[in-house]
């Protein structure tokens, strides 16, 4: 199954995203996750993004889709994926539809502003693999250590007011009309992320066809 989940920052669609890939036994493909390993390696396009992402603006689509289309040629991949922030333009899903690749279902977790920027203001992500967490809505076990590899889990810069504020226009402009692009062609569903993360999760598993 290859899945597209889409939603403003912060609306939970990684956390969702984990909890599909380990229900169906498919990767999930994070382009912002790849994006800051590059930015932490000083790889060629993590350079190049760098600045784009301190800012809450985009990384060009000429980057992000070489990226996602290696990481799709990878042998995991065989049996489908979920993409977790990407496409985040028009293009990218044209890129996508280029490439021969057919979407089976694109899942929109829907949050409203005001509560997206309440909510990033307590998040924290392991600086090692990437996992996310809320201070308040989803713990790690110890405080400031990743449950998943002992890394340490901190505040993304881009998290701050100022840049969420940026990321969410940038979303409103650039993210938002995927919905009517993937609306059209019958492939949008969309789940309203709830208070409760497990709540959203059996709204979103029940989406992609998961009992329990
Ligand atoms: P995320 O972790 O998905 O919120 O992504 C963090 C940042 O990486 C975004 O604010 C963008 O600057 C960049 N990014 C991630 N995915 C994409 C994409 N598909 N297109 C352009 N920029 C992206």
């Amino acid at each position: 199954m290859k899945l597209i989940l889409l939603g403003a920052p912060g609306a939970g669609k990684g956390t969702q995203a984990e909890v599909i890939s380990d229900a169906l036994k498919i990767p999930q493909i994070s382009t912002g996750n790849i994006l800051r390993e590059a930015v932490k390696n000083g790889t060629d396009f993590g350079l190049k993004a760098k600045e784009a992402m301190d800012a809450g603006k985009l990384v060009s689509d000429e980057i992000v889709i070489g990226i996602l289309k290696d990481r799709i040629a990878e042998s995991d991949c065989e049996n489908g994926y979920i993409l977790d922030g990407f496409p985040r333009t028009v293009p990218q899903a044209e890129a996508l539809s280029a490439m021969g690749i057919s979407i089976d279902k694109v899942l929109e977790v829907y949050v409203s502003d005001e509560k997206i920027e309440s909510r990033l203001s307590g998040r924290r992500v392991c600086e090692s693999c990437g996992a996310s967490y809320h201070i308040e809505f989803k713990p790690s076990k110890v405080d400031g250590v990743c449950d998943k590899c002992d890394g340490k889990t901190i505040i993304r810069k881009d998290d701050s007011p100022e840049v969420v504020k940026d990321r969410l226009k940038t979303y409103h402009d650039q993210t938002a009309p995927l919905k009517d692009y993937y609306g059209k062609l019958g492939k949008l569903e969309t789940v309203i992320g709830q208070d409760e993360v497990a709540d959203t999760t059996k709204l979103v598993l029940k989406a992609v066809g998961v009992n329990g």
